[in-house]
């Protein structure tokens, strides 16, 4: 499915567009009619399956028709409680980004920081608050706040919200908002509390919910290698050159670095493309035909530019780059391995990735298993790999024989070499 056939308002398709966006992920896919058409629902889904979007797109959608290009006196239409200041400001950037052609105006408030700031923008009118839940009672409280005008309420990251003891917060707000409004939930997982919260709260929702996406990455071959970061290019290219792999997605967390890695492949002779937001819509479309008629062997993408194309059932998926959020790790094997087909996800772990491998791995419950037999290996996570004495200081000692020593110098150039 494509955006455009979601009947959006075409300033905010064109938002949309501007993001690089061409397709809506699953979540938005069952979500956004459904909010289009007025009802409540219940969305279970984790973030990193666009769930924010999924909410904000049709709510900009239905207020752009109520606000409109009118100059009335604002009243706050919608609000959404998250339980974070990171989750709201994030979400507030999200309604920014998608109404940029509307003038709906958003605000975030958030406790820690004094209120005045926060006051002054809801004396102004604002149409959509974002806000976490003491705050927002606090100043409710104090007359600065009224949901007597609302229309739609959304709940986003319920079961955080439970967690963290908001749940009462979250009750008392609900009753400061008219009964006709129109209530969405978002949460990641359904425990018991939040079900009662959707049965009391909610007016005959609609379900929809996304895999959690950490199970899609049972389904994967999985491989990792620990590899010095200067030597990832290296081995990018012993394995596809080595396995003579083809129709390779290589996922990189930079543009340059897409660029740098397309360059270096062909200089070896190696057909890549890169494919990322610098590229115009022509170009990208073109990379991927090629890549799609097995003429480029290699595409080499971030994370942004590969979400909005349909490139799916592919055997390999190489992660030159670790993601630093796990979600977009299960998102990139996704890629493989899909309907019954075998596919093989492999990544590259360099030292300062440490953590992010390890997040992925908690994320997926998973051990996957570390490739050892490659030269490039660091030596703290396999302590049988030589330590890397690149940088010690030789030791002191008699000096070796000329032969001996120019036969190891041969050897330690040829295991320099790079390839690039
Ligand atoms: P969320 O699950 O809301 O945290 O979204 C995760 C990321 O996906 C955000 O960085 C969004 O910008 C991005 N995103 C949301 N929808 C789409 C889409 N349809 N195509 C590509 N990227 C998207």
């Amino acid at each position: 499915m494509q955006f455009d056939e979601l009947n959006l308002l075409k300033n905010i398709q064109h938002a949309i567009a501007d993001e690089g966006y061409t397709n809506p992920t699953p979540i938005q896919e069952k979500s956004i009619p459904i909010i289009l058409d007025g009802n409540d629902l219940v969305g279970c889904a984790q973030t990193g399956t666009g769930k924010t979007a999924a909410f904000a797109i049709p709510i900009l959608n239905l207020l752009h028709r109520i606000v409109g290009s009118s100059s009335k006196t604002k009243h706050i239409r919608t609000l959404v409680v998250t339980p974070t200041r990171e989750l709201a400001i994030q979400v507030a950037e999200s309604f920014d980004t998608y109404g940029k052609y509307t003038n709906i105006r958003t605000l975030v408030i958030f406790g820690g920081v004094n209120q005045i700031s926060q006051v002054d923008q809801l004396k102004k009118g604002v149409d959509i608050l974002v806000a976490t839940p003491g705050r927002l009672l606090d100043l409710n409280k104090q007359g600065f706040i009224d949901l007597n005008h609302l229309h739609h309420l959304v709940l986003d990251e319920a079961d955080l919200m439970l967690d963290m003891g908001f749940i009462n917060d979250v009750k008392k707000i609900i009753k400061l908002t008219p009964d006709n409004r129109q209530t969405l939930l978002f949460s990641a997982t359904m425990p018991i509390a939040i079900r009662e919260l959707a049965d009391s709260f909610l007016t005959k929702p609609e379900y929809v919910s996304v895999a959690p996406i950490s199970s899609t990455a049972e389904k994967v071959n999985q491989k990792v290698y620990f590899v010095d970061k200067e030597n990832k290019r290296n081995l990018l290219y012993q394995i596809i050159e080595g396995e003579k792999l083809e129709s390779v997605l290589v996922f990189v967390r930079t543009k340059h670095g897409a660029d740098n890695v397309v360059k270096a492949l062909k200089k070896q002779n190696i057909n890549a493309e890169a494919i990322h937001g610098d590229k115009s819509q022509n170009a990208r479309q073109r990379v991927l035909e090629s890549f799609k008629r097995n003429e480029t062997t290699v595409l080499v993408a971030t994370d942004i530019a590969a979400r909005g194309i349909d490139i799916e059932m592919l055997p390999y998926v190489i992660n030159f780059d670790l993601p630093n959020i796990p979600e977009t790790y299960v998102h990139r094997i996704g890629r493989t391995g899909r309907a019954g087909n075998s596919g093989m996800a492999i990544s590259f772990c360099s030292r300062d990735e440490k953590t992010y491998w390890q997040d992925i791995e908690k994320l997926t419950r998973q051990k996957v298993k570390v490739v050892t037999d490659h030269p490039f290996q660091w030596s703290e996570v396999n302590p049988d790999a030589k330590p890397d004495l690149r940088n010690k200081k030789k030791p002191q000692g008699p000096k070796k024989k000329p032969e001996s020593n120019s036969r190891k110098s041969e050897a330690s150039k040829k295991n320099k070499k790079r390839w690039y």
